[in-house]
Parts: structure tokens; sequence; C-alpha cells
């Protein structure tokens, strides 16, 4: 179970002269789908990088679920995340880069650790690819490994930075539906940040709207579209 509760979370960088994200509060509910949009540079991917622990705060909390992970490394947090240049390790095969994480995070045996890899391998579609290095892959099939490294983890919260981005528009439409598909067969909780406002309703069970570091609206498409 992972709802996740943000208190008060500041992040300042370069010894205070910059404040990315300031007295931001959020409470997300199990199995929602939450996407963020804001200019750039409004605080998106920092407070993502929080959420993920790959950034600290410089204030505030965050609990996932009943459990304080504001000072947890980030490979000890339920979460997995989807960067938008795929961020898989160019001299490993698509088999490594999903095993990596789950030998840095659990004790599972290798037989278990293979497995679960086949299986999200299978969900993801990409079980012939499993020898190939990331430069003989597609970007479409990249986003397909990376979202498949984080389906192997078992996490209660997918965390998405633009992930859809470097993509054609076709190949945007599959894999919009493909995250969707996803979120509903593993129910899990998921923060999806895009510039795309279109991608942002459609998506979003809820939407969060930043500007300049700070909250400025959340709620269902409707009433954000219809009190703008
Ligand atoms: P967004 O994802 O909405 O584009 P970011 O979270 O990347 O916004 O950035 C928010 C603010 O923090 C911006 O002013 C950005 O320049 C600044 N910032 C982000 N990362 C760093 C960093 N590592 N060092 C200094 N400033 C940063
Ligand atoms: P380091 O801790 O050596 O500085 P990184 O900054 O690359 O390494 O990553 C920090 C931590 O984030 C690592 O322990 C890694 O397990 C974890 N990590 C890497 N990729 C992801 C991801 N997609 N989702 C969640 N955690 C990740």
């Amino acid at each position: 179970m992972a709802s996740i509760t943000v208190r008060n979370l500041r992040k300042e960088y370069d010894q205070g002269t910059v404040v990315a994200v300031e007295g931001l509060d959020l409470n997300i509910q199990d199995g929602e789908f939450i996407t963020v949009v804001g200019p750039s540079g409004c605080g998106k991917t920092t407070t993502l990088r929080m959420l993920a622990g790959l950034e600290p705060a410089t204030e505030g909390t965050i609990h996932i679920g009943d459990e304080d992970v504001t000072d947890l490394h980030a490979k000890n947090r339920d979460v997995a995340m989807v960067f938008q240049n795929y961020a898989l390790y160019p001299h490993k095969t698509v088999f490594e880069n999903m095993e990596f994480g789950l030998r840095m995070s659990t004790d599972l045996s290798p037989e278990e650790r293979r497995d679960r890899v086949r299986e999200a391998a299978e969900m993801m579609g990409i079980e012939n690819l499993l020898g190939d290095k990331p430069d003989q892959l597609s970007g479409g099939q990249k986003q397909r490994v990376a979202l498949g490294r984080c389906i192997v983890r078992e996490p209660g919260v997918f965390l998405f930075d633009e992930p859809l981005s470097n993509l054609d528009a076709k190949l945007r439409t599959t894999m919009r539906t493909e995250i969707q598909r996803l979120q509903e067969e593993l129910g899990v909780t998921s923060i999806y940040v895009t510039h795309d406002q279109e991608e942002a309703m459609t998506m979003g069970d809820r939407i969060v709207i930043l500007n300049d570091g700070e909250l400025q609206q959340v709620g269902q498409p409707k009433e954000v579209y219809e009190n703008p």
C-alpha cells in the first residue's frame, strides 16, 4: 500500500540562492495517478528526485505509506523512477539492466531475480531483447526496458519524469496506453511529470500544477480545466 504524504517540502540549491521547491504539501492516495505540470524550471524534476531519494530535501518530510522516508536512500524506498533519457547502462545487456536494481536493493537469489526479469520482460513484450545492448534498441524499445526495470522491483510507487518526450507522436500514443495498462494491472501509485497539458489532462486522476516552486493548483482534470 503506498499513499504518499508530502509536508512543507523545500529544496534549495547553491547555498540557498536557488529555491527550486517551496512549501509543498501533497496527499496522494494509494493507487492514484497524479500528473504534474508547469513551466520549465518550476520544480517538477526536483520534486520527483526528492520523492525518489535521489536528492535530499532541504526541509520538510516525505511519507510513503506509514513510513517516513525523508532520510532513506533511494534503494530502500518503495519507488522506481522512469527517466526521460531512459538512463540505461550502455555496457550492460537488457537483462543485466533490468536485474541490476534487484541486486542492489533486494536479497533475492539469482534464480528469483531471473524469474522476475522474465516476468517483467513478458509484461513489456521485450523477451526477445534481453541479450541486446541499449544502443541496439529503438527509442520505444529503450523506454519499454526502462519500464521493465521498474516493474521488476515491484514497487508501490512509479515516478515518471517526462518519459515520452523523446518519442515521436505515434509512439507516444502507444506508450501512453502501455503506461495506463501497467497502472491498472499493477495497481501502483504513479506520479507523472509532463509539460504536455493534454497528456496531463487525459492521464491524471488528479493534476498538480506547479509554478515557481510552489503548488498552484491541485484537482481533478475537470476542476482544473474549469477553474484555471
Ligand atoms: P522543472 O523540472 O520543472 O523544469 P527543475 O526541478 O529541473 O524544474 O528546476 C527547478 C529550479 O531549480 C530551476 O530554477 C533550476 O534551474 C534549479 N535547479 C535544478 N537543479 C539544480 C542544480 N543541480 N543546481 C542548481 N540549480 C538547480
Ligand atoms: P549513487 O548512490 O552511487 O550516487 P546514483 O545517484 O546513480 O548512485 O543512484 C542513487 C540510487 O538510486 C542508487 O542506489 C540506485 O539503486 C537508485 N536508483 C537508480 N535508478 C533508480 C530508479 N530508476 N528508481 C529508483 N531508484 C533508482
